[in-house]
């Protein structure tokens, strides 16, 4: 048996792109780590890519297609062969298509990621058949917008420095549970004297185990950081060189943040005005002091109304402190797309060959899901191509509303329609990630023999 260890990268939409070693042993992965000498990773993986292998192989793993034989829900489903499945969502897409191609709707988002396999070869067959794009807007297009509005482009303060902040605010997220590896610095911060706050309307582990803990209300993050400036403009905690230089529109931010008081803030965000005044003094006396404060502000606070610009606002403040002089101190949302990818040449958007294909976004598709043909919208959508991550909520309800789904799954769950076929998720699809460390691009490594059941 020759047992070797090769270096692969994690396919999951996840902001730490961690560097795996991967011991394969016949082409069977035996053990996954963490890779000790890339920076970010550190030798260290969340839990659930640390046992990777168990999944990859679980007896439960879905390895063959299967149809559902029971009503929707009850979970029955029997195995058919791969010709009986291609065959039937080939007949399927096939009726639709000689229709109205738009009719058929892609729906996925980030399951496993990689340049090639994330949301390129599948666009490249939808393409051809020219049916509907989807607007992927479900999770952070909102916070994106906003950031690049006021930063530029989407990249901040490098991961690897906050260890180096004196000061770290983890506005809207919980990193012990998602973003592991800037959790790890913050606490080695913590264990240099920094001090972390943490501002979230619930009191995650993350809220928890930092020195304080700020709980405003749900949707309030703008008028909190508004409150925060005004504190900042009154009592001068500025760097004024900074903003002439670096900055835009003082004079009309100064303006906007006059009207919030820390007493309307409090009452606006549910909080106490002396919870306001005090941490924007901390801030700003921070920066005053050369020392570095850091903002890790997470997609959390832009998944309500005015969430983009809640992000403008918090990515506001390190410009009138001028924390950006320390490359410790700024602000970070994601580096997710800070550099340019070929997508066309990837998904191939000619193959459309001068075809209209309609655009339908995520965050409308229950209603969408609904609507009659009509000139405007175009045909009735009649297909559901659903990949990756399923809707929740009314959406969910209204998916399940209609005719049949196709889903590609690693494993059998009730809410599976049919046919639908297994995914190749596994820690090393053939691609190359760049999706979110910018510095640090690397390549997916193919490895693995598919994994097979006794039998099968
Ligand atoms: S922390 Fe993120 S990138 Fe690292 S192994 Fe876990 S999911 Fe993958």
């Amino acid at each position: 048996m020759t047992s070797t260890q090769v270096r692969a990268t994690c396919p999951h939409d996840c902001p730490d792109t961690c560097a795996l070693l991967v011991t394969v042993k016949d082409g069977v992965a035996t053990e996954v780590k963490g890779d000790p000498d890339h920076p970010t990773t550190a030798g260290v993986l969340c839990t659930k890519v640390a046992r990777y292998t168990e999944r990859t192989y679980h007896e439960e793993r879905l390895l063959h297609p299967m149809k559902r034989v029971g009503k929707k829900g009850e979970g029955k489903f029997e195995r058919i062969s791969w010709d009986e499945a291609l065959d039937t969502i080939a007949s399927r897409l096939k009726g639709i298509a000689a229709r109205d191609p738009q009719a058929i709707l892609p729906y996925s988002y980030c399951g496993t990621m990689g340049l090639v396999q994330g949301e390129s070869m599948s666009l490249r067959f939808f393409h051809q058949l020219g049916a509907s794009h989807l607007d992927r807007t479900i999770c952070a297009s909102a916070g994106a917008t906003g950031y690049k509005y006021t930063v530029g482009a989407s990249i901040g303060t490098d991961m690897e420095q906050f260890q180096n902040a004196k000061l770290i605010i983890i506005w809207g997220g919980n990193p012990i549970a998602s973003n592991l590896h800037f959790w790890m610095r913050a606490q080695e911060a913590k264990r240099r004297g920094a001090k972390l706050i943490a501002i979230d309307p619930y009191r995650s582990l993350t809220a928890e185990k930092c020195h304080q803990h700020i709980a405003v209300l749900p949707g309030t993050d703008s008028a909190f950081a508004l409150g925060l400036m005004h504190v900042l403009i009154r009592e001068n905690l500025l760097d004024h060189d900074y903003i002439e230089h670096y900055t835009l529109g003082f004079d009309e931010l100064k303006e906007r943040a006059a009207e919030w008081t820390p007493e309307r803030t409090a009452e606006t965000c549910g909080i106490t005005a002396d919870e306001v005044v005090k941490l924007a003094r901390e801030y700003g006396q921070a920066a005053v002091k050369g020392e570095a404060a850091a903002i890790r502000v997470n997609y959390g606070v832009q998944r309500v109304r005015g969430g983009g610009m809640a992000v403008r606002a918090i990515a506001c403040l390190p410009a009138l402190v001028g924390a950006w002089r320390n490359p410790a101190g700024g602000v970070q949302l994601s580096s997710s797309g800070s550099f340019p990818t070929n997508k066309p040449k990837l998904q191939r958007p000619d193959l459309l060959a001068g075809r209209h294909a309609r655009t339908i976004n995520m965050t409308t598709i229950g209603d969408d899901l609904l609507k009659e043909s009509s000139p405007e919208f175009g045909p009735k959508v009649g297909k559901r191509s659903s990949v990756y991550k399923r809707p929740t909520g009314r959406h969910r309800a209204r998916f399940r509303q209609g005719d049949a789904r196709l889903r590609a799954r690693g494993f059998v769950t009730p809410w599976c329609s049919k046919p639908f076929r297994p995914t190749t998720a596994r820690p090393m699809p053939t691609s190359a990630a760049g999706h979110h460390h910018p510095a640090r691009t690397r390549r997916h490594a193919h490895l693995l023999r598919p994994p097979v059941h006794d039998g099968q």
